[in-house]
């Protein structure tokens, strides 16, 4: 399920964060990358991190029921649909990036219709 936005992007993006390049997101992209209820957040190191080439998209949130536990979350207005953070290739293919199957790339008009929130260019 989809959350509001300011319920998916705290002021405080916690570590494990991915780093990266800050100026990749030229335009909008056409689809982003949604974590879903099923992200552990791999015990503390999350694997799909250190896949995401774009400057702090990916972050480490508290569960705030189960602490220190938490979860990887996506900036949707820092994503560039790039899939580097998925396990899922084309035709079926397996990659590298999360192994259990807890990203999927969505649609960012879908998204926004969703959500009710429009994304920055
Ligand atoms: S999205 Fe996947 S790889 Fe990333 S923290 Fe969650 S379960 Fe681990
Ligand atoms: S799709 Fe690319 S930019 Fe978006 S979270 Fe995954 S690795 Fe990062």
């Amino acid at each position: 399920m989809i959350e509001a936005l300011e319920e998916i992007e705290p002021a405080y993006k916690l570590e494990p964060m991915s780093h990266g390049r800050a100026d990749l997101r030229k335009k909008k992209p056409k689809i982003l990358a949604v974590i879903l209820d099923n992200c552990t957040g791999c015990a503390g190191s999350p694997a799909c991190v250190e896949y995401c080439p774009v400057d702090s998209c990916m972050y480490w949130v508290l569960d705030t029921e189960h602490p220190p536990l938490g979860r990887i979350e996506v900036d949707p207005n820092l994503c560039i649909g790039c899939k580097l953070c998925t396990s899922k290739g084309p035709d079926g293919t397996f990659l590298e990036g999360c192994p259990w199957d807890a990203i999927e790339m969505m649609d960012v008009a879908e998204w926004e219709s969703r959500t009710g929130v429009t994304l920055n260019p």
